[in-house]
């Protein structure tokens, strides 16, 4: 049988329309790169990665954590936040990332720190200096079936002496919104003083607690600016500019709710470029 021009039209068409598409993917993934990815400061956080409160709106699954970070490391250029922050307002400052992990949670050094090291990915680890090597229970954790634990004094050193950065976020994840100013100076000053002495070694890095707009105000970011602090992290979402204040720079907060693939992922951080 002899295929009608029809008929041989649709044959090519069937082959040169997935080719089409890649081309089209290859392209669209590079104007992505270029105008999303490398005009901004990305900064992540995470919370705690372990499967046994999984879901949760602060934990992220330990196989999503690892396609993620693989994700990353294929999309941005990841680097410590500490560099980030020496480049800020340089050029080349955009298309990176870092991680950072909030409040000191025991699974991120047994699940967390291992995955990274694998991939050779560098982080930061805010910890909230009263809930180290305690079993207290933070408010928002009470109703889980399994109660998490906290990471001791030692695991956070070895953190720190395996190559990982250690900040401040105050002894008791304080409030800083609502805090008096002299309360919100004793949690900052002690909790970076624990810190120094523990690891015996300068700690300029600071997330504030909750993260949101409403928990840092403008008496409490004058002491964070002047305890010796480089930086303060909010933690509602969005990018930041090449030239962005130190003291100003948010970060994407990851979750289970992001989704599982590496698809769900990228989508979670485009929708979240802008503040929450
Ligand atoms: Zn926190």
């Amino acid at each position: 049988m002899v295929n009608s021009p029809s008929s041989q039209k649709s044959g090519y068409q069937r082959a040169t329309v997935p080719v089409k598409r890649m081309i089209a993917g290859v392209l669209l993934g590079r104007l992505l790169r270029r105008v999303v990815v490398s005009n901004h400061v990305w900064i992540v956080a995470f919370h705690r990665v372990d499967d046994l409160a999984y879901p949760n709106p602060l934990t992220c699954g330990i196989t999503q954590f690892e396609e993620c970070c693989e994700l990353l490391a294929r999309t941005f250029r990841v680097v410590p936040l500490s560099q980030q922050l020496d480049r800020l307002g340089r050029e080349d400052c955009g298309g990176t990332l870092s991680i950072t992990f909030d409040d000191g949670y025991l699974d991120n050094f047994e699940h967390a720190a291992p995955i990274l090291e694998r991939l050779g990915l560098p982080a930061t680890f805010f910890v909230a200096t009263g809930f180290i090597g305690t079993d207290a229970v933070a408010w928002w954790d009470r109703e889980l079936p399994d109660t998490p634990k906290w990471m001791s004094w030692d695991q956070v050193r070895s953190l720190h002496s395996r190559g990982f950065d250690i900040g401040c976020h105050t002894v008791n994840h304080a409030d800083l919104g609502s805090l008096a100013e002299k309360d919100a100076e004793r949690e900052l000053l002690e909790s970076r003083q624990r810190l120094c002495r523990e690891l015996n070694t300068e700690i300029d890095l600071f997330a504030y607690p909750y993260g949101g707009p409403e928990h840092m105000n403008a008496e409490n970011l004058l002491i964070v600016k002047n305890s010796g602090l480089r930086c303060s992290l909010s933690c509602h979402g969005g990018v930041n500019a090449i030239n962005s204040d130190p003291f100003s720079l948010r970060r994407i907060p990851i979750n289970s709710a992001g989704g599982e693939t590496a698809k769900d992922i990228a989508y979670h951080l485009l929708r979240n470029m802008a503040p929450l």
